[in-house]
């Protein structure tokens, strides 16, 4: 693949880089999809081998297979992007490449946001779709009692991955308040897909606690978590036993990417688009949970768009039905954003000590020391680690409300000799 170029390079092998790409295959573009997971399908549709790719998933690869015009690069990482429209990737098997695109489409997705608590460090604390990945990927938690807490709807996924594992859910724990649940429920009626999903989900909620306004405090046990400590509203503490903790507070944009490109992002970390889902660098489009989180069905319409007019096609019958369909599904994940905005009971700062960024051990209290993310990674090491702030950053954006922008690359550890392709002398041909 070095050296090579291509019409459309696709960022990303989730719901939106995959409907990105078969429209703009339809269409007799060559197209690169790289993904930095072994499988294609990004988060929704992650699969493992115990758990089989969904039938949406298979669906939609085999329309990219049956073209000869789709390149799908898996366990391939975009490190930087380079001048004169060329991306330096990582192969997991190959190493180092420098490929070009005409137009590049961004479907980086979105992470999970976790916040820290006392103990969030110990052996069995995850996020709540971390424990799905882990699950999905093989782990098995036959038999133990798991407490899923944080925010939104993910918790919901978690609770039925978990118990289709032969999970104990024990516990959900869910920061929003019973009124803006129900309401959200309620609400679903607009959505009757939605509305379907969400009672599969919950099918056997009946036997677990569920705790709206509600927060875990803390994470107990020796050497590895015994149980969760659970602050309610009211200020009532409590304890529930338990083999492990899926702690996820929603989610943020993926727009790492995004900044070393220098495109726009929004307050809430979102990459900036127009209706035509263009960024606001030339040639760079962007579509799907990068552009704001609004589900599956959003980033799969956001990607049509995208592959379509990145191949400058203006409107027609065709896009103009996909806009509609996107303000249908960007109603439903501003109701998502409002029901489970983050209250002031999860964004309570935990004690001074507690672990805030786990790759270079730097406190709560350490960082809180500095006026901003700059201030605070120069001096402490936060967010410097290998991790590169995914996770802290998300945090201190949400507790401290910081700018955690960060544009410079590369965006990944990589290996030298993949570095040294950065550098326009050494040839394609390496
Ligand atoms: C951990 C987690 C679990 C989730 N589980 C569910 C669920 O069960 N049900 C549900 O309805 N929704 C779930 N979601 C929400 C889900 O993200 C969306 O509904 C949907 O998958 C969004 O599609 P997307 O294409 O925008 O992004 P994603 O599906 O996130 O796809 C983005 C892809 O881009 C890849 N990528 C990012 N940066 C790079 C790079 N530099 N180089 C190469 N590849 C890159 C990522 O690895 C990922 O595979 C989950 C989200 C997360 C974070």
């Amino acid at each position: 693949m070095n050296g090579e170029w291509f019409d459309i390079v696709v960022a990303g092998a989730g719901p939106a880089g995959l409907a990105a790409a078969c429209v703009a295959a339809q269409e007799g573009a060559r197209v690169a999809v790289l993904d930095d997971n072994p499988r294609a399908g990004g988060q929704i549709w992650r699969n493992g081998p115990v758990h089989p790719p969904a039938a949406a998933l298979a669906a939609q690869l085999q329309a990219i297979g049956a073209r000869g015009n789709v390149t799908l690069a898996l366990s391939t990482r975009i490190v930087a992007s380079l001048d004169e429209r060329r991306l330096l990737i990582e192969s997991a098997q190959r190493g180092g490449a420098r490929i070009g695109y005409r137009r590049l489409i961004l479907a980086t997705g979105a992470r999970e946001l976790l916040l820290p608590f006392e103990g969030w460090t110990l052996p069995g604390v995850t996020g709540a779709g971390g424990l799905q990945a882990l699950i999905k990927g093989g782990v098995p938690v036959r038999g133990e009692r798991v407490v899923i807490a944080g925010s939104g709807p993910l918790l919901l996924a978690s609770l039925a991955t978990a118990r289709a594992a032969g999970a104990q859910v024990v516990a959900v724990v869910e920061q929003a308040a019973w009124m803006a649940v129900l309401r959200f429920g309620l609400s679903l009626a607009a959505t009757p897909a939605k509305l379907v999903q969400a009672a599969q989900l919950t099918r056997g909620f009946a036997g677990l606690a569920w705790l709206t306004s509600s927060v875990v405090r803390a994470a107990q046990g020796n050497g590895r978590v015994e149980r969760a400590v659970i602050e309610r509203a009211d200020g009532r503490i409590e304890s529930i036993d338990c083999e492990r903790i899926a702690c996820g507070y929603g989610l943020v944009p993926n727009a790492t990417l995004a900044h070393t490109l220098g495109c726009a992002t929004r307050d809430d970390g979102a990459i900036v688009v127009d209706d035509a889902q263009r960024t606001t660098v030339d040639d760079v489009f962007a579509a799907g949970e990068c552009t704001g989180v609004g589900g599956m069905e959003l980033a799969q319409v956001e990607g049509r768009i995208a592959g379509l007019r990145a191949l400058g096609i203006e409107r027609d019958a065709r896009i103009d039905a996909l806009v509609s369909e996107r303000e249908h599904w960007r109603r439903f994940a501003t109701r998502v954003e409002t029901a489970f905005a983050l209250r002031g009971l999860a964004r309570r700062l935990p004690a001074d000590d507690t672990l805030l960024c786990r790759c270079e051990d730097v406190s709560v209290g350490e960082v809180r020391a500095h006026a901003c993310w700059r201030d605070a990674k120069l001096h402490t090491r936060c967010g410097m680690g290998a991790c590169q702030g995914r996770i802290c950053g998300g945090a201190v954006q949400a507790l401290f409300g910081w700018d955690i922008a960060q544009g410079r690359p590369p965006i990944s550890p990589a290996q030298i000799g993949t570095l040294m392709l950065a550098d326009d002398t050494a040839t394609d041909a390496g």
